[in-house]
């Protein structure tokens, strides 16, 4: 096992660039993005568009930086923000809402990180000057601590009238939006209806060294364009980087269904293992989360275990761990996971 190469479970962001869509980077043609005159960050923004149904689209450095141009663009300083107490925008964006925005958050339990329009509608605040305004409800498909599930678009239409009633705004934190659409079969444009802005992630299944990027009408993309700037997001010949996000968008989309049956296998043989514990229900997409019976150890514990054997995972909860399936994990590396896991609980 010593000299066999590690099978990085650990996220969908760990993925290289392989030589084809290096080749795609090496010859992109440039300009200066600033100045909008960079020819393949402008293909790549047409694309995204006509993916996601929008008028225009905007290139941007990171999953965050989507979501934040998207959510200062649509609020108000002291503007509460209905998300669900799950999402990446609560947990892992160093607090952003609240310091580039001035937003509070309303957060909602659900089950894998899903709520419903009832939901929405007890936590609208009423029009006085007492309360913050709720603005905005930011949803998340698919859902990364739900355990990568996939929001029904029905469930969605239904919070969409509420928020068409009250006023609110709606963004899609679509980091995995394509992994939900080859699961459910569904076009990123029938999702995207229903949001005024939607973010879709490059560099997570679909293998891209970097960027994301956001839809919207024109008018909005004019406003998410300004706050990239005042965030530090102007990019000058980024066509470089673009290349392998349009590499991505035309080459590894399909393939994301290798993943999704990766994840699969891995999470029903880890499920029979004694002390293993996973709801399989939950593994629609890319992402399981395992509960680690005490007996075996803290979930950090094991992790560390597993590192050393030879199967990178990570440790998201005392008792409860996460692997991720990606572009450079290949089914046979799933048979060899199966197997490392396996002999480290016996
Ligand atoms: C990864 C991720 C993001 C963006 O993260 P960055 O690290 O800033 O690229 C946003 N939302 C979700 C659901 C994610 O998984």
């Amino acid at each position: 096992m010593r000299n066999m190469r590690p099978i990085d479970l650990r996220s969908d962001t760990v993925t290289k660039p392989a030589a084809a869509m290096r080749e795609a980077m090496a010859n992109a043609e440039v300009g200066d993005d600033v100045f909008a005159g960079d020819p393949t960050i402008n293909r790549l923004q047409e694309k995204v568009a006509q993916l996601l149904g929008k008028e225009a689209a905007i290139y941007v450095p990171s999953g965050s930086m989507a979501n934040q141009t998207a959510i200062r663009a649509q609020t108000q300083p002291g503007d509460e923000i209905i998300t669900h107490e799950d999402n990446h925008i609560y947990h892992y964006e160093a607090g952003a809402p609240a310091a580039l925005s001035g937003c509070s958050l309303k957060l909602l339990p659900g089950k894998h990180g899903f709520f419903d329009a009832e939901a929405v509608r007890s936590a609208l605040r009423p029009a006085d000057s007492h309360f913050p305004q709720s603005s905005l409800i930011v949803i998340e498909n698919t859902h990364n601590r739900g355990g990568g599930t996939c929001w029904s678009i029905d469930a969605i239409a239904d919070i969409r009238r509420v928020a068409d009633e009250h006023g609110l705004k709606m963004h899609l934190d679509g980091a995995r939006l394509l992994n939900a659409c080859i699961a459910k079969g569904h076009k990123p444009a029938d999702y995207a209806k229903y949001f005024d802005t939607v973010s879709i992630c490059f560099s997570k299944g679909l293998g891209a060294p970097v960027g994301s990027a956001v839809a919207s009408t024109k008018e909005k993309i004019k406003r998410v364009h300004r706050f990239r700037k005042m965030f530090g997001g102007g990019m000058r010949q980024g066509g470089i980087i673009a290349a392998g996000a349009l590499y991505a968008l035309e080459n590894h989309v399909d393939r994301l269904a290798t993943d999704h049956a990766n994840a699969k296998k891995l999470a029903t043989a880890l499920a029979e293992i004694p002390g293993l514990s996973i709801d399989l229900g939950s593994v629609e997409t890319n992402i399981l989360y395992c509960d680690i019976d005490p007996r075996l150890g803290t979930g950090p514990d094991f992790a560390s275990k597993l590192n050393e054997a030879g199967v990178w995972m990570i440790a998201t909860a005392p008792q409860r761990i996460r692997a991720v399936t990606h572009l450079d994990v290949s089914t046979e590396d799933i048979d060899r996971a199966i197997e490392i896991v396996r002999k480290s609980v016996a």
